[in-house]
């Protein structure tokens, strides 16, 4: 795993509806008997009665399936396979937005308890024209501020640079975490995901160029599209949109055997749609370093070498996240650390866990709400005895008494 999601908004969805939207389009597309075997509603209802299935990808709405056929006449036939391959090649998860749109589809993949974000995610998408939200789901545009930050965001270019409201704060927190850590942070670049590339048709035309292998031409009349869609529809303010930027990741390409990938460089991206978020449900105060905080813990992971486990699939996944989550919290509460409140800390980590990712057998299970809380409760204890030494344990150290801990996280909720 290369790139991690933190706090995926309602992960909770529907890797079957991010398949029906995905990669099983292709196949749902051209055999009618798959779209009638699939046992999740694809269909979308809109208000004023149109129908918009996300598996077969038509529609009744015939702004939307003008413009969907458009974008079929401008991609390769295998387009679908190909940004299958890109997804995998990335290691990008199902974005924020495309999950909690399979939400909206389908109320019935709600597995945990709604939330406060959970309402936050439902008023931003209840904001955008439905026909909107097909067509950019159809060409996969909700991940493309997240690709773009990947493969072209670097933390000099002005484009990427942080907002002036989280600038100091993060900043100075991530040079904390890199003193802080025993391990070479010093070529990670920090850096913002902003939408504004939503409505830049250049940036975008080098994006599509990139994910679809189509050529200069047509990914300049795809960018035009895109950009017809944000422009016009005023819920997605013009790419300002919360929904496009709600995430937080960190990615290192060493060691992957992509030439592409491997030469890009370590980052750690901060979406403004997070902050956005982390505001609406009341912890902009210490949620925006609380993710920092675990953001960075997998850049130790990917430093010494923690990812790797005889664990698999959603268990593996699950691990690295708890993992993540003790370590961030050790930092953010130690005194060498942020040297945050740890009741406060704590309070607000279990606002953004109930994210309610109970799916549990999603490839991309962060753990439970109380797993998750768990561990970071466990990563601030270390933090309070080792603070009385004056100490920061080694890494290694840490890990090693986090694997024996784990199976106790683990237990009640597995
Ligand atoms: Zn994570």
């Amino acid at each position: 795993m290369r790139r991690t999601t933190t706090w995926t908004i309602a992960l909770v969805t529907s890797l079957a509806v991010s398949g029906a939207t995905g990669t099983a389009v292709a196949a749902a597309a051209t055999s009618p008997q798959l779209q009638t075997q699939t046992q999740d509603r694809s269909a979308f209802v809109a208000a004023d009665g149109h129908t918009y299935d996300y598996a077969s990808g038509t529609t009744s709405d015939p702004r939307a399936a003008g413009q969907v056929a458009k974008i079929r006449t401008l991609l390769p036939a295998d387009w679908r396979s190909r940004q299958a391959a890109a997804l995998a090649r990335f290691g990008v998860e199902p974005s924020a937005a495309q999950d909690a749109l399979g939400r909206a589809i389908d109320p019935t993949h709600y597995q945990c308890a709604p939330t406060r974000l959970d309402a936050f995610v439902d008023g931003v998408l209840a904001d955008i024209d439905p026909s909107s939200l097909f067509v950019l789901s159809m060409l996969g545009g909700f991940d493309f501020p997240t690709y773009d930050a990947l493969l072209f965001g670097s933390t000099d270019d002005p484009a990427y640079a942080l907002t002036k409201d989280s600038r100091n704060e993060l900043t100075s927190s991530f040079r904390a975490a890199q003193k802080f850590w025993d391990t070479d942070g010093t070529d990670i670049q920090l850096m913002a995901m902003h939408g504004d590339v939503m409505r830049d048709p250049a940036r975008l035309a080098r994006l599509i160029g990139v994910l679809y292998g189509v050529d200069d031409t047509r990914a300049a009349q795809l960018a035009a599209l895109v950009v017809d869609v944000v422009t016009t529809d005023p819920g997605l303010a013009r790419g300002d949109s919360p929904i496009f930027t709600l995430n937080a990741f960190a990615f290192s390409g060493q060691g992957d055997p992509d030439p592409v990938i491997s030469s890009l460089p370590d980052k750690l991206v901060f979406g403004d749609g997070m902050l956005d978020a982390l505001g609406a449900i009341g912890v902009g105060d210490v949620g925006p370093r609380a993710v920092l905080g675990h953001e960075y813990g997998h850049h130790v992971q990917y430093d010494k070498n923690l990812f790797a486990s005889p664990l698999t699939g959603p268990e593996a996944t699950r691990r690295t996240e708890l993992m993540a989550d003790a370590f961030g919290t050790y930092f953010v509460t130690h005194k060498r650390g942020l040297a945050l409140n740890t009741k406060r800390v704590l309070e607000a980590e279990q606002s953004f866990y109930q994210v309610g990712d109970c799916a549990f057998t999603n490839a991309g299970h962060h753990g439970t709400p109380n797993q998750r809380l768990r561990a970071s409760t466990w990563g601030a204890s270390v933090a309070a005895d080792a603070q009385k030494q004056g100490q920061v344990m080694p890494s290694l150290t840490l890990d090693s008494r986090f694997e024996s801990a784990l199976p106790q996280f683990v237990a009640p909720d597995a």
